[in-house]
């Protein structure tokens, strides 16, 4: 067995819930790629907006407005340095990464794409990254072609050569696969789709949250993220785009905050990010996710990619032991990010996870929103270990000795 990674780090002390016992054990928890905890001074963050400053964004000319207008947009600068964004204007705030895409879809792709061209996506999609595609197919007709998954769960780049033509209008994959755990080669897909004068938009939920992400080293065109997957809050998500092609976009939804003049007639909009901001925004949110960018920051990505990456190592050593356990993704840690998707043979993933709740551990079972992923690999569901910065060798211990447990109890 692999010696642990070092990870006396003491992060997991950073983490309020994770005090926490639940059936009087100590909390081990292993769904972070599902939504991740809260750090103390994300909580504090909050806290403090409405205990101090709370009020509406950009529009009160008094001191708490001006207040929350400074914190909501000190948090878009944050999110711009974090992702190296050229500009903070190319720095939209939505809800989650699944309203992002659906921005791109209703607005640039809307505008941009006719009847028979092509959307290009892969096979190992969160559904987030597939159904406003289908929705968009359905309303104007579009077509979507799919890059192969190898049985090792890599994309098939082979397949390139035939699915890359000059009607493929945009390509948009998921940077690290949510089920697989694989880091998918997205500077060689950029380049390729560029190649035939494609847009390439990356779904980066479970990305940017684990190692650095640079959208300019990338030279992406459109990234999308989410705030609760790195310590930020729920309802706080991200969509950049290149500041020329957001700037030639039509609005995605309308109405106030979005626009500069309205009359009965006519309106026109406000200038970027703004006119893709409608309505009273998620401001504790965006200054929850601010502290999150200052928290992980401090600790650094390579950093927690590096520990994620040690967690992941040791996991997998500790997994090969399991007989009838059937790893889903790339056997090496290193080409994939921090989270082990399975099964056991005989046993449900549903009584895997029921069985390491009794324990006090967390993991998810079901398809994790990829149905087309389990029916490449012809199962129905599977179970998901996913790792954080928070976790440490220990816990993975315990899990093994729970899948252990749940063979003894449900395998035949
Ligand atoms: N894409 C991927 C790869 C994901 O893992 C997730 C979340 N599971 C999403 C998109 C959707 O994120 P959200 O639910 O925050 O919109």
């Amino acid at each position: 067995m692999a010696s642990p990674p070092v990870d006396q780090s003491g992060w997991r002390a950073d983490f309020p819930i994770l005090q926490r016992k639940i059936h009087d054990m100590p909390l081990i928890y292993l769904d972070s790629a599902a939504s991740t905890q809260k750090p103390q001074r994300v909580l504090d963050a909050m806290t403090s907006f409405y205990a101090q400053h709370n009020s509406n964004v950009h529009r009160g000319i008094h001191t708490l407005s001006e207040e929350a207008t400074t914190a909501y947009e000190a948090a878009r600068d944050k999110v711009t340095s974090f992702i190296n964004a050229s500009s903070r204007q190319e720095v939209v705030f939505t809800r989650n990464t699944t309203e992002s895409i659906n921005l791109l879809a209703q607005s640039w792709a809307r505008a941009n794409l006719r009847g028979g061209d092509v959307v290009l996506l892969s096979e190992m999609e969160h559904h987030a990254n597939l159904v406003p595609w289908q929705l968009l197919r359905q309303q104007i007709g579009i077509e979507l072609r799919f890059i192969p998954v190898t049985d090792e769960g890599r994309l098939e780049l082979e397949a390139l050569d035939a699915l890359l033509d000059e009607r493929v209008k945009l390509l948009s994959v998921a940077h690290v696969s949510n089920v697989l755990g694989t880091i998918n080669p997205v500077e060689l897909l950029i380049a390729r789709a560029h190649g035939v004068g494609a847009r390439v938009h990356l779904d980066a939920a479970q990305s940017v949250p684990h190692m650095p992400v640079d959208v300019q080293a990338l030279n992406v065109d459109f990234l999308s993220f989410s705030g609760h997957k790195m310590c930020g809050p729920t309802g706080i998500g991200i969509f950049w785009g290149r500041k020329a092609l957001l700037n030639a976009m039509p609005p995605f939804l309308g109405g106030g905050d979005m626009i500069s003049v309205v009359t009965l007639d006519e309106v026109t909009w406000a200038d970027l990010p703004h006119k893709f901001e409608a309505g009273t925004p998620s401001i504790a949110e965006a200054i929850g996710l601010g502290a999150a960018i200052d928290y992980l920051s401090e600790i650094g990505m390579a950093t927690i990619h590096g520990h994620e990456q040690a967690l992941t190592a040791y996991a997998l050593e500790a997994c090969a032991q399991i007989d009838g356990l059937q790893l889903l993704g790339p056997s090496s840690a290193n080409e994939r990010a921090g989270l082990l998707t399975f099964t056991l043979d005989g046993v449900h993933p549903h009584d895997i996870a029921a069985t390491l709740d009794e324990r006090a551990i967390a993991i998810r079972a079901g398809h994790h929103c990829a149905q087309p992923l389990h029916a490449r690999f012809g199962i129905p569901a599977s179970a998901r270990a996913s790792f954080y910065l928070y976790n440490e060798a220990w816990e993975i211990d315990a899990l093994v000795e729970g899948l252990e447990e749940a063979q003894r109890l449900y395998a035949f």
